[in-house]
């Protein structure tokens, strides 16, 4: 059963946009110097259930809400990919592309691509980007942390379209420099 730490009702940092965000807990990574280790625990925060995803669901669906963001620790964790899949599909069937649905890994976006036939969990991690619109990814590397991106902590990670970049098989990256 996955867990979560936070829920945010309004969020104007993680995503472009006024948005809702999403915590969930553990992360299998452990990435050195990561700023998030209260969130590597997957035992931490609340149970997520049908309950609490109807409330994240209404809170996402007010009109001045325009983007959600699904963040954690590791939401492609084994432990939490199943739950976020779901979340992701409901997500989808509801809101279509009223909203811009943004997500979190410390896993790079070739790596879900190559391994998407590899198991079950592979697999999932996979849909999980063909239902999202944007994907933050990569391990965070404290050596190249900068401050001055936006939507991520260090100069490896990237903002990636996800749409662009799987139908075209080029990775298109969105907010390459800190002035954009
Ligand atoms: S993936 Fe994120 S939460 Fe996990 S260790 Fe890396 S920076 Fe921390």
């Amino acid at each position: 059963m996955m867990r979560y730490s936070q829920m945010r009702k309004m969020d104007i940092s993680n995503g472009a946009g006024l948005g809702v965000s999403l915590f969930v807990s553990g992360c299998d990574l452990h990435c050195p110097g990561c700023f998030n280790q209260v969130t590597w625990d997957f035992k931490n925060g609340s149970e997520w259930t049908l309950e609490t995803e109807d409330q994240f669901m209404r809170l996402a669906d007010r009109d001045f809400i325009s983007r959600i963001s699904i963040l954690g620790g590791e939401p492609l964790a084994d432990h939490n990919v199943a739950e976020v899949r779901m979340l992701l599909t409901h997500l989808k069937e509801h809101f279509g592309d009223r909203k811009k649905i943004w997500l979190y890994t410390g896993r790079k976006f070739e790596d879900i691509i190559s391994k998407a036939n590899e198991s079950s969990q592979d697999r999932l991690r996979y849909d999980c980007l063909t239902l999202a619109d944007i994907l933050v990814d990569g391990p965070y590397i404290h050596d190249l942390r900068d401050l001055n991106l936006k939507y991520r902590g260090s100069a490896n990670q990237r903002v990636i379209s996800l749409n662009n970049s799987l139908q075209s098989g080029d990775i298109k990256l969105l907010y390459t420099s800190s002035t954009n």
